[in-house]
């Protein structure tokens, strides 16, 4: 099985970008999860190996990532790494910007028949990342698929009682909408959360979890700053979503799991609680979420 599906290209549209990844952080003293990460990119002047990612992770003081699938393929891979690697569970979905991409429904739903197999395994935990996407969307029937997939993977997700990773990308309203007309699965994550203070507020109200990546660091995003400090502690989650948002001072530059320890402290450095306090709230948020990564072997 090689470790590389696919190869992040022209992301930040940004040639120059430096390919080396960054140093191993200072390691934590209380480890925490990474709960969304793609391994399968390949990026960097030297891509890591998922063995290498894992190395470095326990260098940083990490004590586990979810690797999430964004086609039926990755999706398998994703759930193929998990069962063999205790620091790693999986998260199994036809990505919002996929699901356009099968020519009939029919092929689509093939496709997401095989997304429920897979989320039947002990170390699947999540059915993610789904959700919709009116960056990349052209035309009523890739909207049609998209809503399809979406409602199709919720529905996975609450027949294998599995948290759901929420991809929302200019899509606010539509996916609260989906989510409060289909009945949201009792653990709904909102990945990479992109909202305002307003969704944050009905993320607090419906039980959903905001999970923030290392764009919370960039200038420009006071929104997520203002979002994570209006909600309660026991809503937050923190990912990667690497090999893409590496959090300053290192943006631009391959990400990866053992990378969290600068958004975790960034964090603590908002809400003023000390580092460690932190991570034992966001693990036990996290495991509330997945369950234990030490289960399902
Ligand atoms: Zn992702």
């Amino acid at each position: 099985m090689s470790d590389f599906l696919r190869t992040r290209t022209g992301y930040d549209g940004n040639e120059q970008r430096p390919m080396r990844y960054p140093e191993v952080p200072e390691p934590l003293k209380v480890g925490t999860y990474d709960n969304h990460t793609h391994l399968e990119i390949a990026d960097g002047d030297e891509p890591l190996t998922v063995s290498q990612h894992i190395d470095l992770m326990k260098q940083a003081g990490m004590l586990g990532a979810v690797q999430v699938g964004v086609t039926l393929e990755s999706s398998r891979w994703s759930a193929e790494v998990a069962a063999k690697e205790p620091m790693l569970l999986a998260a199994v979905a036809l990505h919002p910007n996929e699901a356009p991409l099968y020519e009939t429904k029919a092929a689509l739903d093939d496709a997401i028949a095989g997304i429920a197999q897979l989320a039947s395994l002990p170390r699947v935990r999540a059915v993610g990342e789904t959700g919709l996407d009116f960056f990349r969307t052209e035309g009523e029937n890739q909207l049609e698929l998209q809503l399809h997939s979406f409602e199709e993977h919720i529905a996975i997700a609450k027949e294998f009682d599995l948290a759901l990773q929420i991809h929302d990308r200019e899509a606010h309203g539509d996916v609260v909408q989906t989510l409060l007309r289909v009945g949201a699965p009792s653990r709904t994550v909102f990945h990479c959360y992109s909202g305002d203070l307003e969704l944050a507020e009905l993320c607090e109200k419906h039980g959903w979890y905001l999970s923030f990546a290392g764009n919370i660091t960039f200038k420009k995003n006071q929104h997520l700053r203002d979002s994570l400090l209006a909600v309660s502690r026991s809503r937050i989650l923190i990912e990667t979503d690497a090999p893409f948002l590496t959090p300053e001072p290192l943006r631009g530059r391959p990400n990866a799991p053992y990378l969290v320890p600068h958004t975790l402290r960034y964090i603590a450095g908002l809400t003023g609680d000390s580092v460690e306090d932190l991570a034992v709230q966001i693990n036990s948020n996290t495991e509330a979420v997945y369950g234990l990564w030490s289960e399902g072997l």
